[in-house]
């Protein structure tokens, strides 16, 4: 295999360029083609790469008919399709239903590039373009809607999204060990079946059993016996099948995380940390992202409305400190370095090298942290704050800042950590989440108690004034969660305005396809069964979202 592409092809002209006839695989986005670690489609696409097998992008292929799909002819073995870094129905309308006009993911931030469904949409196109080619679905939209699911915009119960589309097999996590072994059965003339990491249409035999399609259409409750179930499949390695009508979609056991000498070799791929040049106009997310590192996958936390952890799963998988370091050294080489590295982190910002001290795979709880800390569970935060204060060290780099959220109750465990985090890592603003302040409402959602967000506000404001800066807090907090009601809400502007706080951050609550919390929305009930209230009208939900908000 030659050298690596500095981007990877994205027309017949680029491939030629490269001296490739055909590709090995296609991997088509619904987000801008940014050749950064942060972009699924570079990302997987340069891991393919290292492997020896030449791969195109088409980012936000044309819709209105199979041609822009074509462009780079047909792929040796197989196509890959992602709506991108989010759902695409997410990416597109607001807690209230309403069409966005921006997208971060998208040249000039204008929304519009991807369709509404892209996985569905790519799917088909990539069907009528190359037929009989296997096509292959990933990313967080496709792993979350792999089952029967509700769906907040058409607010209905829908089928497993394999089930909906043409597509041959949907991966679902993080999609390395899954897209390597598709290619390598291919290229062996092997089938598809039972891939780590995958759903496909198959036998049930082995598998837990999971509410049917049809008996959760007739006993809407079912979906959250469904959900802790797939849940608690990707955290114990097993194997489960959902019946759809005659059809069974079967979820292979999860793909094992990546070990840190493979991630450390992901991390180390010679991604350009750019746009794709093609493109004219800025991409709001490049800004965000081009120079901030992750140093860690997975978030052991299991919030219950959160799409990104339940994507990534509980386990965490972390890069040696070697590794993130020779990243900031070659960040800061870049010709677009201006000194300051945005962010080190990962879903959470602390959970560097956390680990289970036992066996996740016998493990029952659902949150490694809620309702309190398990015993189990080990975190590493004091090297973390070494590792910071080490890049902080490396010449060129003026700014070390933790962007990612912080888990605060993980953070009280650390006073070193703390002392690093609020005296040298929080540019001006420390971005928090404690969500509510009510104890049940916390409950539901996973979150530790109101108290450890109360007991880190005042380390924060210690830390904070011996270090000589003026720095805040920003709380993240969210209306009309499943079982908040608006008492609930009116508690949490008390204490807001005792604090004499005007809240910045209010995202009322939008139920993510294939979450615990979207299970509790759709069926009314908690996890344990209990019925909950509910605000489930644009009027109910609105009226939550004022109280915090006023008007
Ligand atoms: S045993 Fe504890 S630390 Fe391990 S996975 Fe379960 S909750 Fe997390």
């Amino acid at each position: 295999m030659s050298r690596p592409a500095s981007f990877l092809p994205t027309t017949r002209a680029e491939m030629e360029r490269l001296g490739w006839a055909e590709l090995d695989v296609l991997l088509v986005t619904g987000d801008a083609y940014v050749d950064h670690p942060s972009f699924g489609a570079a990302l997987l696409g340069r891991w393919l790469e290292a492997h020896g097998l030449r791969v195109g992008v088409i980012a936000q292929p044309r819709w209105d008919g199979p041609e822009d799909v074509r462009r780079m002819g047909r792929p040796r073995l197989f196509a890959g399709a992602s709506a991108g870094a989010l759902d695409s129905m997410l990416a597109h309308y607001t807690a209230f239903r309403k069409k966005r006009s921006d997208d971060a993911y998208t040249p000039g931030g204008r929304a519009g590039a991807r369709p509404n469904r892209a996985c569905l949409v790519y799917a088909g196109l990539l069907k009528r373009a190359f037929q009989g080619l296997p096509v292959v679905l990933g990313g967080i939209e496709a792993s979350l809607r792999r089952a029967a699911h509700y769906d907040f915009w058409g607010d209905a119960l829908r089928r497993s999204i394999l089930v909906d589309s043409k597509a041959d097999l949907v991966v679902y996590g993080m999609g390395e060990r899954a897209v390597l072994e598709i290619a390598e059965r291919l290229r062996s003339g092997k089938d598809l079946k039972s891939v780590p990491g995958t759903a496909f249409i198959g036998e049930a035999e082995g598998a837990e059993r999971l509410p049917s399609f049809e008996e959760l259409q007739a006993s809407p409750k079912r979906l959250m016996e469904a959900t802790l179930a797939l849940e608690r499949q990707m955290l114990a390695g097993t194997r489960a099948a959902q019946a759809h009508g005659g059809r069974t979609v079967v979820f292979a056991p999860p793909a094992a995380p990546l070990t840190t000498p493979e991630l450390d070799r992901l991390y180390a791929l010679p991604f350009a940390r750019r746009a794709h040049p093609s493109y004219k106009e800025a991409i709001p997310a490049v800004e965000m992202i081009q120079f901030s590192l992750t140093a860690h996958r997975g978030c052991a936390g299991g919030c219950s409305f959160c799409a990104l952890a339940l994507h990534q799963g509980r386990i965490i998988a972390s890069r040696s400190r070697a590794s993130i370091e020779e990243e900031a050294r070659k960040l800061s080489a870049h010709p677009d370095w201006k000194g300051a590295l945005t962010d080190v982190g990962g879903p959470s910002a602390n959970m560097w090298n956390a680990r289970c001290a036992a066996d996740p795979a016998l493990c029952r709880r659902s949150s490694c942290l809620a309702p309190s800390v398990c015993p189990h569970f080990q975190d590493a935060q004091e090297a973390l704050a070494e590792l910071l204060r080490a890049l902080k060290r490396l010449p060129g780099l003026k700014h070390v800042r933790v962007a990612s959220g912080v888990r605060h109750d993980l953070a009280l465990r650390s006073p070193a950590y703390l002392r690093a985090l609020v005296g040298e890592f929080t540019g001006g603003q420390l971005k928090l989440a404690p969500e509510h302040s009510c104890a049940e409402v916390l409950r539901l959602m996973r979150k530790p108690s109101f108290k450890a967000f109360e007991a880190f506000l005042s380390v924060f404001e210690r830390e904070s004034k011996a270090a000589g800066k003026e720095q805040y807090v920003v709380p993240y907090l969210m209306s009309a969660f499943p079982g908040c009601t608006d008492d609930d809400m009116r508690s949490l502007s008390r204490w807001l305005k005792a604090r004499s706080w005007k809240p910045q951050q209010v995202q009322c609550f939008i139920p993510a396809p294939g979450t615990v919390a979207s299970a509790m929305y759709f069926a009314g009930v908690d996890p344990e069964g209990r019925p909950i209230q509910v605000a489930r009208t644009d009027a109910q939900r609105l009226r939550q979202h004022r109280i915090l908000m006023g008007g």
